[in-house]
């Protein structure tokens, strides 16, 4: 039964998503005001009859394209229309219908339409005004039904608490339809506010290029993996890289064709270094790897796997066959020092290399 129920309120919500709110706003207006007449000409109350027919021209006028558009516009004309409304029925048969129940709706339908208003741009809608003139309504309601007897006595009892029953009915489905879109435009700003984050934090810690970190996010891990190592005596390694003739490469085949080179390095970087391993894009085409809980001799045959994979797989550039190759440098942790002093030892071994010929590993 239960299912079955949110089933048809689940259809009745993806039906009326298809609507535009305008629409939703003045059909649900109408068809309270339809029932309304119903019961009105049922009772025999010409003033209400009246008021009734009046309601639902004012609802089809809001199909103007003057007001459809403007729902601060809309907003006053239903609110307006509403507390009158309310007041006349509670008038012409009493708080016992139920007809002020409707006020409870309006105030989460103030919020509604202002927060349409918000979606299109426009100024937000101050709905604390048309709070507090609902609640002043309603009291004011309260009280004269207090002193006042309604203007019409309704003989079927039965029949009024029938009434009472749609009024409420009604009511909280309105209360039901405005939650509905609060709590759908909630989750889904949140849901929309979490993954941009995500996005942003990724963009902002790595290189577009290549998918390995940036320097600035580089820089603190080499903080934190000195001070890890200063408190366990666990050692990491670091691994400076640097594709060799890479100007040349970029003069004799065109820019394009270097970043084709750098982005084969990186794949092949991505594939044989773990994933609890930090690589990054040091510079241009300057990588640097930190390794940790790694020692030398470890760093140093994860270079040379590198190195080979990296012969072995040239760029195919528009017809050609580029091969390119990479000088590695490889500096372990040393107690006592700072991890800008172990960068300089790992690029002075770079250098090394690249004065011994370049394509090799220096421990
Ligand atoms: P060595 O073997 O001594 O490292 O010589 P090299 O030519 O590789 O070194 P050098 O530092 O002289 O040149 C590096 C060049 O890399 C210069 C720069 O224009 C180019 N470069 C840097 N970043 C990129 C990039 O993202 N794409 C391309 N295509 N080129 C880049
Ligand atoms: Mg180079
Ligand atoms: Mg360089």
């Amino acid at each position: 039964m239960i299912n079955r129920f949110k089933t048809f309120y689940l259809s009745i919500l993806s039906q009326t998503k298809q609507l535009d709110h305008g629409t939703i706003i003045v059909l649900s207006a109408s068809i309270v005001h339809v029932i309304s007449l119903v019961v009105f000409s049922y009772l025999s109350i010409p003033i209400m009859i009246v008021i009734n027919l009046l309601s639902i021209m004012v609802c089809f006028a809001m199909f103007l394209p003057e007001i459809r558009n403007d729902y601060s516009m809309i907003l006053k004309i239903i609110f307006t229309e509403s507390i009158f409304y309310i007041f006349a029925a509670t008038i012409c048969i009493g708080w016992n219908a139920g007809f002020p129940l409707y006020i409870f709706a309006l105030i989460p339908f103030t919020y509604y339409i202002s927060y349409l208003s918000t979606l299109k741009d426009d100024n937000r809608i101050s709905t604390l005004g048309f709070s507090i003139v609902a609640t002043v309504a309603f009291l004011s309601m309260r009280l004269y039904s207090y002193f006042e007897e309604p203007l019409y006595h309704v003989s079927e009892i039965r029949f009024l608490y029938f009434i009472y029953m749609v009024n409420a009915g009604i009511s909280i489905l309105l209360i039901l339809f405005c939650l509905s879109v609060f709590y759908s435009a909630i989750t889904f700003s949140e849901s929309t506010l979490r993954a941009r984050n995500s996005r942003l934090s990724s963009l902002a810690i790595t290189d577009p290029l290549t998918g390995f970190y940036n320097r600035r996010f580089m820089v603190d891990h080499l903080r934190q993996a000195v001070y890890r190592a200063e408190q366990t005596n666990i050692p990491f390694s670091l691994l400076l890289c640097d594709i060799d003739d890479f100007k040349l490469i970029n003069d004799t085949y065109g820019h394009n064709c270097g970043d084709q080179v750098i982005l084969k390095m990186s794949s092949i970087m991505h594939r044989i270094v773990r994933d609890s391993d930090y690589i990054c894009r040091w510079g241009g085409e300057e990588i640097l790897i930190l390794l940790p809980g790694c020692p030398a001799n470890n760093a140093a045959r994860l270079a040379e796997k590198i190195r080979s994979e990296i012969i072995e797989h040239p760029v195919q550039y528009h017809g050609n066959t580029v091969p390119f190759s990479m000088t590695f440098g490889i500096q372990s942790y040393e107690a006592c020092t700072d991890y800008l002093e172990l960068l300089k030892k790992a690029d002075s071994k770079l250098y090394q290399g690249k004065q011994n010929g370049k394509n090799c590993i220096v421990l």
